[in-house]
């Protein structure tokens, strides 16, 4: 399995034989698709930091298949399928094998992601984060609120995925909260879900954060990725 950071919180996730692409609103460099294997991209919701129609793009040399959430409006492509939280769809490709997509909720629009497929869990958080803002900042947020929110939607996550299910799992770490706000959600997760390997997200170009959320994991048994840069090769379990 081969992880690429795109940017924000849009990754490529490359298996043996199938692609898996989440929230990509960039564009994609071509020797990270390959051509005639069976592509998946994801979209959580519909805001411009998630959703890009440029993924549409990709569809005819790739075998695309689109899973959107079903917030999404703006409508293109083929092979477009639109999903809420908490269902499942499965797609049984007679050689490139089986994937099952599942959802749960969001702290804010749209779903987080579950996906099994060659034998690998993968979670991608969307919009599912502890929004800790400063209520000075933003005196609409109930702090305590924000908090109950994420911490209830991972209890049910954690009914169905027990701490060590996922083997790599995306959470935001977003810099716009204050103090140490923005590791709050991947901390928690961390301890609560015990994911094998973790992806920080939702960044934009501060990767600072990461460095902050490294210190404070350190040796709480989860693999947190380094990034540097877009289009990074931050994971590559086959070297
Ligand atoms: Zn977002």
């Amino acid at each position: 399995m081969k992880v690429i950071y795109l940017h924000h919180s849009g990754f490529l996730v490359q298996l043996p034989t199938n692609t898996v692409v989440f929230d990509a609103i960039t564009d994609i460099q071509p020797h990270f698709l390959r051509k005639g294997r069976q592509h998946y991209f994801l979209a959580s919701h519909s805001h411009q930091d998630h959703f890009a129609q440029r993924i549409f793009s990709y569809g005819t040399d790739y075998n695309s298949t689109y899973i959107l959430s079903d917030d999404i409006t703006k409508r293109g492509g083929s092979n477009v399928h639109y999903i809420k939280p908490y269902e499942t769809m499965t797609f049984d490709h007679p050689k490139a094998g089986k994937i099952e997509i599942e959802t749960f909720g969001s702290t804010d629009l749209g779903v987080s992601y579950v996906v099994k497929c060659e034998g690998k869990t993968i979670f991608h958080a969307g919009d599912l984060n502890w929004w800790d803002w400063d209520p000075e900042e933003r005196p609409g947020i109930d702090p305590a609120t924000e908090e109950a929110d994420y911490k209830n939607e991972i209890a049910r996550i954690a009914e169905k995925y027990p701490a060590g299910s996922f083997d790599l799992a995306f959470v935001p770490v977003d810099s716009r909260l204050s103090g140490h706000s923005p590791i709050r959600a991947a901390e928690y997760f961390i301890n609560t879900l015990k994911p094998k390997v973790l992806a920080p997200m939702h960044f934009w170009d501060e990767y600072s954060v990461i460095d902050e959320l490294q210190t404070r994991c350190f040796g709480k048994g989860t693999e947190i990725l380094s990034i540097h840069k877009r289009n990074e090769i931050i994971y590559d379990d086959e070297q």
